[in-house]
């Protein structure tokens, strides 16, 4: 493989021309395995970034490609339909929230998001269209630690330091951002009580702002790429009261949370409430293509296409793409068995067995688990080279980022797979070379 053409001429995700860090280069994967061009075999803890959920090289999953493949991989969805977008859109509503009525199919998270704002600004508009008294509302109010994407819109409702608003100065949209609620670790399946200080300043944000808000964008129960946060579930009952009470649209945004992560079909289940739009992507294709999705209600939908506009402005090129939707069917297929749920409890029994016991090292912070999320808070920061390289030599794929270690491992992995990887992780915690010192 031609690794140094790799390093002078491509990007990858977050990194920097100047100074690339290696790039492990893989050869192929099955199962919970990725197989590297050197021979190494690794343990995936990360799920290819929460989307390998079923493992790779799923025997369904393939076949549902292939089959796919023969038939038509393309075709533009502008005045054309086909049965993959069909069955995945049925399949999506059956399993999504009761009020969930309308699908549109996006191409990556990111653009899921977007839609999502745009469908919140355009029923804005409509309603004010039909009843002057009603302002054009065109802020968003959300969370410190938030994380919905690279794209504009998506970066403007992502927290302000980890998106690099200063850079994008005079470029991006000024949003509301409320303070994060505490971190709160769930016991034997309960969860501890609820500090009721935590709402406060998202209270007191959408009550002076009540009249600008569109809508409230929030990832439910798990902040992920902002700080693998995990929250109360109350915090996310009071949100919905609080949206329903000022009559402002709820968002949830559970591109990383939905299909099983956190234990629950959808995070919002924890807390027992539907969004009035929920963005889906990551599990989606089981990370076999990127696809992602905006679901709504039908009083959503149909008000949004009721401004002069008369109907939803966003269209993708790629929109429906019927190989990615063949394999999503299929994807949700497997979760609609329902061994999901035996697979993610038995995940996070292992976590809850063996993560306190990492507690002692004094390079850890804080360790916190649910479902499949496993999280290794460190006082210092990762030394990514090192630490990098000293998992792959522990025979493991586990990629933090700043002072977060963290396992999200495929649905499919047996205890010995999560226990190798909790090793890998605690020999590192041995390793003061994997640490930046302070
Ligand atoms: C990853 C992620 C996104 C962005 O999805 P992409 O497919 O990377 O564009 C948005 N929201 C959340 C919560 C995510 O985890």
């Amino acid at each position: 493989m031609d690794l140094q053409f790799d390093r002078e001429h491509i990007w990858h995700p977050y990194t920097s021309t100047l100074s690339p860090l290696p790039c492990f280069p893989v050869k192929s994967a099955e199962g919970v395995r990725i197989h590297l061009e050197t021979g190494e075999v690794l343990i995936d803890g990360m799920s290819s970034w929460w989307s390998a959920i079923h493992g790779y090289r799923h025997p369904a999953l393939d076949q549902a490609a292939h089959s796919q493949i023969d038939a038509m991989s393309h075709v533009m969805f502008g005045g054309l339909t086909h049965d993959p977008a069909i069955s995945l859109c049925k399949n999506i509503l059956s399993l999504a929230p009761k009020n969930m009525n309308h699908v549109f199919l996006a191409d990556s998270g990111s653009v899921a998001v977007e839609v999502s704002l745009k469908m919140a600004l355009q029923y804005w508009y409509a309603k004010h269209s039909q009843d002057t008294s009603q302002s054009i509302r065109s802020k968003f109010l959300t969370l410190e630690h938030g994380y919905h994407g690279d794209t504009f819109a998506a970066m403007s409702v992502t927290d302000p330091n980890n998106s690099m608003h200063k850079m994008y100065k005079g470029f991006l949209p000024e949003h509301i951002f409320a303070k994060s609620p505490e971190c709160y670790q769930i016991q034997n399946g309960h969860w501890p009580e609820f500090n009721p200080d935590d709402i406060l300043d998202f209270e007191t944000k959408i009550t002076e702002h009540q009249h600008e808000i569109a809508a409230v964008i929030l990832e439910p129960i798990v902040q992920g790429a902002g700080g693998m946060r995990l929250y109360h579930p109350e915090f996310l009952v009071r949100v919905r009261q609080l949206c329903d009470q000022f009559g402002v649209l709820l968002i949830l945004d559970e591109i990383a949370t939905g299909f099983g992560r956190t234990g629950k079909l959808f995070a919002c289940e924890h807390a027992n409430i539907q969004p009035d739009i929920l963005c889906v992507g990551k599990a989606l294709t089981s990370g076999y293509m990127s696809l992602a999705a905006t679901v709504t209600t039908k009083a959503v939908a149909n008000m949004v296409c009721s401004s002069e506009a008369g109907c939803f402005m966003h269209g993708p090129t790629f929109m429906a793409n019927p190989l990615a939707c063949a394999i999503a069917t299929a994807s949700l297929n497997l979760i609609k068995q329902n061994h999901w749920q035996q697979q993610v409890a038995s995940i996070e029994a292992t976590f809850e067995q063996k993560l306190p016991m990492l507690r002692k090292y004094p390079l850890v912070k804080d360790v916190r688990w649910l479902g499949g999320i496993g999280v290794i808070e460190t006082h210092v920061p990762v030394n990514m080279e090192v630490i990098q390289q000293h998992f792959v030599d522990q025979g493991v794929w586990i990629r933090p980022f700043g002072r977060l270690i963290y396992l999200m491992p495929p649905y499919i992995s047996n205890q010995c797979d999560i226990i190798q990887l909790i090793s890998a992780v605690e020999s590192a915690l041995n390793s003061p070379m994997c640490f930046i010192a302070n």
